[in-house]
């Protein structure tokens, strides 16, 4: 099944574990936050990101979601502070998303869930590489934001538009000159805890931090992303619809904030 994993009945979340035993591990995502379990630690730090656009190059739909890809050959785009030590480096982002309004997002708050969630993903340099990076507890920091269907941000057009050139599986176009900084909320207050990939081989490499403020989509920009398919151009039409994984137990863990 790895090349086959999906979201449909016979190849979604439910299965990962046959193929992915770590699907039933320690520390998987996403979680429920229950905002009054989490603790607020004043050794938090702000986080820091700087991106720069000169570091996008493209966008791809990878069957699952569609990856806008960064030039992360240089400290360049970069994420650091929050629970993190040093400095990770943004390798690429996506959205998780629903077939219809009030689901979409894989982290849930107070066990509501948001319409869809946009994943940062970075990785620390101190181990060279992003495939060496997920091998650590420590090897990604995702930035996870909740989106909300209301008033978009005029920032997140760009991306919709460039989903024109990638509607099937495979398909790849040039991105460039972009600032991702333009998807972020006006607060950076998050929640953090240890956890994993959300999609197969779901290791538990990530640090996340799952900022407190959604940010907002258009229905029209919902239904762009709605429009693009899990299908190759070879393939019959199966429209990209529920890529999200479902909550995961807490396990032993506890969720931080940096806010009160
Ligand atoms: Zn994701």
């Amino acid at each position: 099944m790895s090349q086959h994993w999906g979201y449909g009945c016979d190849n979604g979340p439910a299965h990962w574990c046959k193929e992915f035993p770590v699907a039933n591990g320690e520390r998987q995502s996403p979680i429920d936050i229950n905002t009054r379990s989490a603790k607020y630690d004043p050794s938090l730090k702000p986080l820091s990101i700087s991106y720069d656009p000169s570091t996008t190059r493209s966008i791809v739909n990878n069957g699952h979601s569609f990856n806008v890809e960064f030039d992360d050959s240089a400290d360049k785009s970069v994420m650091r502070g929050g629970a993190l030590d040093g400095t990770y480096r943004l390798i690429q982002f996506h959205i998780h998303w629903g077939s219809c309004e009030g689901q979409g997002s894989e982290h849930t708050v107070d066990g509501v869930k948001y319409d869809a969630e946009l994943h940062l993903v970075h990785w620390n340099t101190r181990y060279g590489t992003f495939s060496e990076a997920v091998k650590h507890p420590d090897g990604l920091a995702v930035l996870g934001i909740l989106l909300k269907v209301g008033n978009a941000k005029p920032e997140i057009q760009k991306v919709v538009d460039a989903l024109d050139a990638i509607q099937t599986k495979g398909k790849r176009a040039a991105f460039t000159s972009y600032d991702p900084t333009g998807l972020l909320p006006a607060s950076l207050d998050f929640w953090t805890y240890p956890g994993s990939l959300t999609t197969p081989p779901l290791l538990e490499c990530v640090i996340w931090h799952v900022l407190r403020e959604p940010v907002y989509v258009s229905p029209e920009q919902m239904c762009k992303l709605r429009g693009l398919c899990f299908s190759s151009e070879n393939e019959p039409v199966c429209h990209m619809v529920d890529n999200w994984r479902p909550c995961q137990p807490l396990k032993r863990r506890g969720v931080r904030a940096s806010f009160r």
